[in-house]
């Protein structure tokens, strides 16, 4: 049988029709025309990190919400970004607060990350909210896991009981993906950059993530037969952080790259936002 194409450029799409509609009958209950607000926060001048927030702020407009945009300098201090984050935290039509990682080193990320209201966390970075998902407590998760665990969702793959090994171990994509999983009823492994015999362990992985940074890192022959394969790396000459196309005729589904983990990863920050908008007006739906 061919292997399933985990399209997350398709699915994305289909997010983004019903987040248009959901942002709509918001707006109708509230009687107020002014859409929920994404408040993006960007540091410094990091090209790659400016087209992800600008990325974010036209999903934002696709399906009707506004995106604040803050653009601070490369100088900017712990404590600048802090009451940045502070008056963001205040400010009532904001429902969702995003910034961008990584923020330039004399900042403290981790304290700045933190102060982010729980409620408008929606980018799922704070350690509050890390916690709280892994306890199996709502909270926003972190959006690039959140969204391969709906993309693995929407494609009907077995999560339960099968071993799951996810390269890399980041607090924004290793660390919450491998807790979204074991949540999910996967035996789970993570591997870094200390783990002995990584292709032993990937061999093992009847559900792979790779999350290293390092283009075509983990390779096709370390991937056994029938896995699914989730690549969240993208890198110059479109290719992972997975060698992807030897293993595609022999694995059972896969994320193309790029086209999978991306989009979905824009998609679920952006359906976070509205439910956090649909939360702060009190009209949260049912069943999601
Ligand atoms: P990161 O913070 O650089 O983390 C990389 C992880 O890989 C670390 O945990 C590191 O281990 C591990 N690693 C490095 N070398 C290794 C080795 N030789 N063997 C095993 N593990 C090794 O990266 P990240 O932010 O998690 O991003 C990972 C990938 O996802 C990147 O390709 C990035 O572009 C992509 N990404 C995509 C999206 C999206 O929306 N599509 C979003 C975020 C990230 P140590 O902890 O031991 O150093």
């Amino acid at each position: 049988m061919p292997p399933t194409i985990l399209d997350g450029k398709a699915y994305a799409k289909e997010l983004e029709a019903e987040l248009t509609a959901r942002v709509a009958k918001l707006k109708e209950q509230t009687g107020n025309p002014e859409p929920p607000i994404l408040a993006t926060i960007l540091v410094g001048a990091d090209p790659a990190s400016a087209t992800y927030v600008k990325m974010k702020g036209n999903a934002c407009r696709r399906v009707g919400m506004e995106s604040l945009s803050i653009a601070l300098p490369e100088e900017t201090t712990t404590t600048q970004l802090l009451a940045q984050i502070d008056e963001l935290n205040a400010n009532p039509r904001v429902h969702g607060i995003l910034l961008q990682h990584p923020v330039p080193k004399q900042i403290d990320e981790r304290a700045c990350f933190d102060r982010i209201a729980l409620e408008k966390d929606v980018d799922g970075v704070t350690s509050l909210g890390f916690g709280r998902m892994s306890m199996g407590e709502h909270a926003y998760g972190s959006a690039t896991p959140a969204g391969i665990m709906r993309l693995l969702r929407r494609y009907g793959i077995e999560i339960a009981g099968r071993e799951a090994v996810v390269v890399g171990r980041s607090p924004i994509l290793g660390k919450p993906m491998a807790m979204m999983l074991l949540g999910a009823n996967a035996t789970v492994t993570i591997c870094h950059s200390r783990t002995k015999n990584l292709p032993e362990v990937v061999r093992r992985a009847e559900i792979l993530v790779g999350a290293v940074g390092k283009p075509e890192f983990i390779k096709a022959n370390w991937i056994r037969d029938g896995a699914v394969v989730v690549d969240a790396g993208y890198h110059p000459g479109g290719v992972g952080d997975i060698e992807l196309a030897p293993v595609i005729p022999r694995v059972a589904a896969y994320t193309p790259v790029p086209g999978g983990v991306g989009p979905m990863t824009i998609a679920t920050l952006i359906a976070q936002t509205v439910e956090a908008a649909e939360k702060a007006i009190g009209t949260i739906r049912k069943n999601r």
